[in-house]
């Protein structure tokens, strides 16, 4: 009976999608053993450090990775970094498959004058700070200003705004990390401008997100219903009265919010469309953000040549991810070059961001996976016999192994018991270390 070795490296979503693909293949022909590679001491990828803390719903799919995670034929390998403290060409060479599930982890950038200066973040920062991310637990966030502008369009940055525009108390009870609620309770902001370059037609945001904002309980939301109105005029021109469901909710979502009653809280969430931000002025910090106005023509999105400013001390940049180089694999248009999740000519595939770029929801690797796992079922010959990451790392690197990973989680979920919180995250690298190798 044929028994392959993969090893699977990044343990977000498409790292235990792919490990559960391979799992619900085996059968009395068919087995594999995982192992399953993390940088971090920490699992779950974007499902801890990606999902805002107010969506604890979404991360209720971190029982689906556990439940992997308990499997027979799955070890975990955590605070072991590829490319540092073991090479690709190790892997290839003791597994019959390797699966970058490396996913894209950083920010694009806007590429104009000011995007540098200090109060000027990428979601890519502001995102795992808030969530505990051991990486970015101590870098600045200037929450000083009473003014923040987040660019782009998407659900991150929607994450975003909510996070900086949210009364601090409804957080109280989420996993937000401590230092950022701290931060987030002593912040001065109360209106947030969120901007996208094009229409609102265009916007990338989804409905139930949008569906979300006229709920909120604390905060304002203002978005123009003449902007509203001429969207939707503008999407029935060009597709007919009946327009395709995603759209259609989506305008039915921004009518409702347009319509919703200005309450006079003094936190205010502000959307402005058809504005292309130029640059981000300021005297060695963030000052203002200069957007350039654009206007619909035909169809297209044109530059008018007008400009208008928004004041401000913090700008955080949502627009999309890249992924991180790799050493010895190929990267095209922040991605790993690949054909449907094969990298090519190796035993080498990708599955989630790293494959196809930042897109998708949580659940969108789970068929991801499950196609390129087909793939390499496919392209399994003899198996490799000797060898594995066993051989790769010295006895003395501090590993955090399942029971290391389970140590680190039950003890942030028994810290948050007490305060009604679904756990307290443990943010620095040295004491996440220390808790999960003492097992
Ligand atoms: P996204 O959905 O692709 O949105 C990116 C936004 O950035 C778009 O509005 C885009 O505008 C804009 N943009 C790109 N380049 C720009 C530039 N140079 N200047 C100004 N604007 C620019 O990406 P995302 O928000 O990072 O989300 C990534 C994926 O995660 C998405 O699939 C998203 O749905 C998912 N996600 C889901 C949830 C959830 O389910 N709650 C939460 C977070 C993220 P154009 O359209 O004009 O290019």
């Amino acid at each position: 009976m044929p028994h392959y070795k993969v090893a699977i490296v990044g343990a977000g979503p498409a790292g235990y999608f792919t490990a559960q693909a391979l799992q619900s293949l085996q059968s009395d022909d068919l087995t594999f053993s995982i192992d399953l590679i993390e940088r971090l001491p920490t699992m779950w990828g974007l499902v801890r450090s990606g999902v805002a803390p107010d969506h604890p719903k979404i991360k209720s799919v971190s029982k689906v990775f556990e439940k992997v995670a308990a499997e027979a034929n799955f070890r975990l390998f955590g605070n072991v970094e590829l490319g540092r403290d073991i090479h690709l060409a190790d892997l290839t060479a003791r597994y019959d498959a390797v699966v970058l599930c490396t996913g894209s982890s950083l920010g694009k950038k806007l590429g104009i004058p000011g995007e540098d200066l200090p109060g000027s973040l990428s979601a890519a920062e502001f995102v795992p700070w808030y969530n505990g991310h051991p990486d970015f637990t101590n870098i600045p966030v200037n929450l000083n200003g009473t003014t923040a502008v987040v660019i782009g369009a998407g659900n991150v940055a929607m994450d975003c705004a909510r996070m900086l525009a949210l009364n601090p108390s409804e957080l109280d009870s989420t996993d937000t990390a401590d230092h950022a609620l701290k931060a987030l309770h002593a912040s001065s902001i109360r209106k947030v401008f969120i901007a996208g370059r094009r229409g609102v037609e265009h916007a990338a945001f989804t409905a139930p997100e949008l569906r979300e904002l006229p709920k909120l309980e604390h905060t304002d939301v203002r978005i123009d219903a003449s902007e509203v109105s001429a969207a939707h005029e503008r999407a029935v021109a060009e597709y007919g009265e009946v327009l395709e469901k995603h759209l259609a909710s989506n305008l039915e979502a921004w009518r409702l919010i347009a319509e919703h009653p200005i309450s006079g809280h003094d936190r205010e969430m502000e959307f402005r469309f058809l504005s292309t931000p130029l640059e981000i002025k300021g005297n060695g910090k963030v000052e203002e953000v200069i957007f350039g106005i654009n206007e619909i023509q035909g169809g297209k999105v044109v530059a008018t040549g007008k400009t208008y400013s928004i004041p401000c001390s913090l700008v955080i940049s949502a627009i999309g991810y890249e992924s991180a180089e790799i050493p010895g694999v190929i990267f095209e248009r922040g991605r790993i070059a690949n054909d449907e999740g094969r990298v090519v000519e190796s035993n080498i595939y990708t599955v989630g961001w790293a494959k196809r770029g930042p897109s998708g929801v949580i659940g969108t690797n789970k068929s991801d996976a499950s196609d390129v796992v087909k793939l390499i079922v496919e392209d399994l010959k003899s198996p490799k016999v000797a060898g594995d990451i066993t051989d790769l790392i010295p006895t003395d690197h501090l590993l955090i192994d399942q029971a290391g990973w389970s140590a680190i989680n039950s003890s942030e979920v028994a810290k948050g018991e007490p305060l009604g919180k679904p756990r307290v995250k443990e943010v620095e690298w040295a004491k996440l270390l220390e808790i999960g190798s003492n097992t």
